[in-house]
């Protein structure tokens, strides 16, 4: 996955899943864990159900900002 930018950028933990991380498909522009549970090419993967279209429900703290590069999103501390 991609590293984050810079040193205030976070990547953003799952709000479900202690293990994952909140990703962005490029298909739907939908937000989900990267632990979701699928099936892939016959093989079940993950084991998180977190999958959002509504940026409200993705965890950042009040002093970041939600930021996607390459379809990673982010947690962006605001710089004063
Ligand atoms: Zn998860």
């Amino acid at each position: 996955m991609l590293r984050p930018p810079t040193p205030d950028f976070r990547k953003i933990p799952c709000p479900l899943s202690s293990k994952g991380v909140i990703r962005l498909t490029s298909g739907t522009a939908q937000y989900q864990c990267s632990r979701l549970r699928q099936v892939i090419a016959e093989f079940n993967v993950g084991d998180c159900d977190f999958t959002t279209h509504d940026e409200s429900q993705i965890p950042v703290e009040p002093d970041e900002r939600l930021v996607v590069v390459d379809f990673t999103p982010f947690a962006r501390r605001n710089t004063p």
